[in-house]
């Protein structure tokens, strides 16, 4: 690490790495108006997509809202590269519904990379970074280049995914590469190290990579998407992108016997991999040891562009070596001709420890440096692209002298998942689940910009277009809302229009009769005519909030009680040895997360009420304790 102590700065903000979390940090510090420079190795690869072609799912859905939300550019961009939208759990809660859609890879490239040129204060350099630049104060200051030429920064966002030395497996085989055709970065992790970050070693797979042409669709099942796409943009009515289908396919008892006949030749399985790799998201040669009296697993063929011929097969990640990769291919209906494009890997690379970062994403080692991505430990695009949008709003933020944005549990999946790494840290690769979140009925999909965008309009992330929608939306929303409210009826008169509710005599609005299961729109419009005119997606918003009121509203208090728990925020420094009453467990957990506020430490697995209570009533007594804000 270079010591520099000069104060002249070319730029507010340095991102490195054009992955999901550097595109988002880079775009959302442009916009708060910060003058930023994204430097990343090659930018043609900027918006690359390393493994599935695909954006949200289970939970990721609701993140890439929260993203749009906040301006961010996921949601806009996978709009326009989308071939296939479908939005899965779709009979289930509205809680639980996961917007997802197949992406046309080099499409989802070129418009991030257009988004991102377009983007004003934002200048974008093809280099590869070493080391940074730090002050005698060990603030940030800015980065080195691989040349050894310095730039300056008041702020600098660490974004590089899998490239922290990066190690390619696959079978006995090993190279040093960040992904496939990328080199790894090294001088970074040392420069980590010699920080005193707590690097970690974590592994993630891709499967191998077909040719199309070669692959016998006629036997194989097709999946559709939607019937009408539903846009992951709250800025977007309509998807204009051609559609495709996907196929599905198996594995099957005489692929299992090959895999387990040559286990030991998997990079998995030899030992060579040190790295914790994703528990929901295992190779298949790990699902056919995990699972093992299942004789068969799905996978998905899923194209990865209108006119691409390559066909991504999800399902069957993997680090076996490449001839016994093609052995299993043929052994699964559709791909016994199939050609091999490009065999699967694993790949480890080092992580911090996210518990060494604020809420902010700032480092707690390097003040002024901040950390997003796969870097945190998390994967998945949808992780790392809220991270970068949370790290490059606030390294925007305080180079203005601005507090911090810290979304938190209450108000979004970003704020859960900022809350898990923070506190928990990540012992495994971290992926976003519903289950994850105790306030889920309340984060959903559909409402992501009413929880979200009124704040990104307070600290200057969210464009005047989004601002002036936004404005029109809560207009229609409020009105509909008071309509449905105003209109009231007896169920008397229900049974009239063949509605059957219970004959109690109650008289309801409509928005309570909107709760009783089998009521739709259509039967509300029969007896109020005006409630047609009101806009399809404003009326599924009102027809949520109107069947979950009842746990909404327990939901409220609960996330009141929350709030009321973040605002108790703990010095900085605390020294946990002084407090009395701490199991050595609590002491060590408290001492590694160093948490926030109370909240925050109550979270932490192994601190307990009591050691709470111990830490409340020092922290009191000393009058160490700061309401947040103050
Ligand atoms: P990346 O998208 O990796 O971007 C990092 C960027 O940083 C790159 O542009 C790189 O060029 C740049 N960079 C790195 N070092 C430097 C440097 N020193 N100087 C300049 N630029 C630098 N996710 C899943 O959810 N499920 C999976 O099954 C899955 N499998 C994966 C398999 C493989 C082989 C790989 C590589 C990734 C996989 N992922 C998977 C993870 C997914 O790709 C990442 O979660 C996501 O891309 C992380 O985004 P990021 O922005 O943190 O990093």
């Amino acid at each position: 690490m270079s010591n520099n102590t000069s104060t002249a700065k070319a730029f507010d903000i340095i991102v490195i790495g054009g992955g999901h979390a550097g595109c988002e940090a880079a775009a959302a510090s442009a916009r708060i108006g910060a003058t930023t420079l994204l430097i990343t190795h090659k930018l043609e690869t900027i918006g690359e997509m390393s493994c599935n072609p695909a954006i949200g799912g289970l939970a990721k859905g609701t993140l890439v809202r929260e993203i749009d939300a906040l301006d961010g550019l996921m949601g806009r961009v996978a709009d326009e590269a989308g071939i296939q939208f479908r939005v899965l759990n779709r009979s289930k809660g509205p809680a639980v519904r996961g917007p997802r859609a197949q992406q046309d890879r080099a499409l989802y490239r070129a418009a991030m990379q257009r988004e991102l040129a377009n983007q004003e204060n934002l200048t974008l350099r093809a280099d590869e970074i070493e080391d940074l630049i730090l002050g005698r104060d060990s603030w940030v200051r800015g980065v080195i280049t691989a040349k050894g030429e310095k730039i300056l920064a008041a702020r600098v966002v660490l974004t590089t995914g899998t490239f922290l030395r990066g190690v390619i497996h696959m079978g006995t085989k090993k190279i040093s590469a960040g992904r496939v055709g990328d080199p790894a970065t090294t001088g970074l992790s040392e420069t980590l190290n010699r920080a005193e970050f707590k690097l970690g070693r974590l592994k993630t797979g891709t499967p191998p990579r077909l040719d199309g042409r070669s692959i016998d669709f006629g036997c194989l099942v097709s999946q559709p998407g939607d019937d009408s796409p539903q846009p992951f943009s709250y800025m977007n009515d309509l998807i204009s992108q051609d559609q495709i289908d996907c196929f599905i396919t198996a594995t099957n008892e005489t692929g299992h016997n090959i895999i387990r006949k040559n286990l030991k030749k998997s990079a998995m399985f030899s030992g060579n991999i040190r790295g914790v790799g994703p528990r929901y998201c295992p190779s298949i040669e790990d699902k056919v040891v995990r699972f093992a009296d299942k004789t068969s697993h799905q996978i998905f063929l899923e194209p990865e562009g209108l006119n691409d011929h390559t066909i991504y097969p999800n399902g069957i990640s993997t680090s076996l070596p490449e001839d016994i990769q093609l052995k299993l291919l043929k052994t699964i209906p559709g791909l016994e001709q199939a050609n091999m494009i490009r065999p699967g890997y694993a790949i480890e690379y080092d992580y911090v420890d996210p518990r060494q970062l604020f809420p902010s994403l700032e480092t707690k080692l390097i003040p002024g440096l901040y950390l997003a991505g796969q870097i945190n430990g998390t994967t998945g695009y949808e992780e790392a692209g809220a991270q970068g949008l949370v790290a490059g709003i606030n390294a925007a933020l305080t180079v203005a002298g601005r507090a911090p944005f810290v979304p938190n549990r209450g108000d979004s999946f970003i704020g859960v998942m900022i809350d898990d790494l923070t506190t928990q840290g990540a012992s495994e690769p971290y992926r976003m689940f519903s289950s994850r979140s105790e306030y889920r009925i309340h984060l959903r999909p559909d409402n992501a910009d009413q929880r979200l965008t009124a704040a990104g309009i307070g600290f200057g992330c969210v464009t005047k277009t989004r601002r002036e929608r936004f404005r029109r939306k809560k207009i229609e929303l409020d009105a509909s809302r008071n309509l449905l409210a105003r209109l009231r009826t007896t169920p008397t008169q229900l049974s009239r229009h063949d509605i059957k509710i219970r004959q109690d005599g109650v008289i309801r609005s409509a928005y309570e009769i909107l709760a009783f299961p089998g009521i739709n729109k259509e039967n509300l419009r029969q007896i109020w005519p005006d409630i047609g005119a009101i806009q399809p997606e404003i009326f599924e918003q009102i027809e949520i909030e109107a069947r979950y009121s009842h746990y909404l509203d327990r939901q409220a208090a609960d996330i009141a009680a929350f709030k009321r728990d973040e605002s108790l925020v703990l010095p900085v420094g605390l020294d946990y040895n002084k407090i009395g009453g701490l199991s050595a467990e609590a002491r060590n957990k408290l001492h590694m997360a160093s948490p926030t506020t109370l909240g925050a430490a109550s979270r932490i697995s192994g601190v307990t009420p009591a050691a709470i209570t111990a830490l409340l009533r020092y922290v009191k007594k000393s009058d160490r304790i700061v309401p947040r804000g103050s």
